[in-house]
């Protein structure tokens, strides 16, 4: 079966859209790794959408502040003014929906989390040496990791016990999964930080055993446009289009 693997879309609904066109006919199911809203002026239309197709969705930091899982007094100003702009935007039928996601699931040979395998909701994976003490975490029917959070698409391989290298994506070419460990990042559909605008996102194909890292171009003036309109935080509007 193929999988798209996306994460942290934040209520980007063009950006969404993009990702689910550029990759068309390649998948039967979505992995979503959690924070589908917070920040973007679509909450509610990202969620309709993602349930319009086969999917497992996890649920991020941005989601369980949303519904007042997490102290929204552990994000910076501008986050918090978005996840409260969420709370006031969001209907009953989305609600429900984040509710119900869970924060990390299990498919063998892959586990699925937000953050990270020690702190599915909260770690950010960001260095060899964080990837290195979430390995040692990893069970023996899950030598693949998806994770999200960041908003930067890597790969992180384990060496030996203890060494791992950080691998910026090769974009539109499969990587093989083979014998070493893995913790893999599609990057971010939403809101990416890595200095590229473009909407990350990955293929993964457990036929061929491979995956694939890709961005894809989208209207991000058209996402600002209903950010302002919102009146959401100047900066996070800005953002978009440096990729930060
Ligand atoms: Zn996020």
């Amino acid at each position: 079966m193929r999988f798209l693997v996306i994460s942290d879309i934040h209520a980007n609904l063009a950006a969404l859209e993009a990702v689910l066109a550029d990759a068309e006919g390649e998948w039967e199911q979505i992995w979503c790794l959690g924070d589908v809203v917070g920040y973007g002026p679509d909450p509610n239309e990202c969620a309709a959408l993602l349930q319009e197709h086969d999917h497992l969705t996890l649920s991020g930091n941005h989601d369980w502040a949303v519904l007042g899982k997490l102290d929204i007094n552990a994000f910076n100003t501008e986050a918090r003014a978005a996840i409260q702009w969420t709370q006031e935007t969001i209907t009953e039928e989305t609600r429900q929906f984040l509710t119900e996601l869970p924060p990390q699931q299990v498919v063998p040979p892959l586990a699925l989390v937000h953050g990270s395998l020690r702190q599915p909701i909260w770690e950010y994976i960001l260095d060899r040496r964080t990837a290195a003490l979430n390995f040692a975490e990893m069970e023996g029917e899950t030598p693949y990791c998806l994770v999200g959070h960041t908003h930067m698409a890597v790969l992180f391989v384990e060496e030996t016990e203890g060494t791992v290298d950080a691998l910026a994506p090769d974009y539109g070419k499969p990587v093989a999964l083979g014998e070493q460990r893995l913790i893999i990042n599609p990057g971010s559909v939403g809101q990416p930080r890595d200095s590229d605008p473009r909407a990350a996102y990955a293929l993964l194909d457990m036929e061929a055993m491979t995956l694939e890292h890709r961005r894809v171009v989208y209207p991000i003036g058209q996402t600002q446009e209903r950010m302002r309109r919102h009146n959401l935080p100047a900066r996070l509007i800005k953002r978009l289009e440096h990729g930060w």
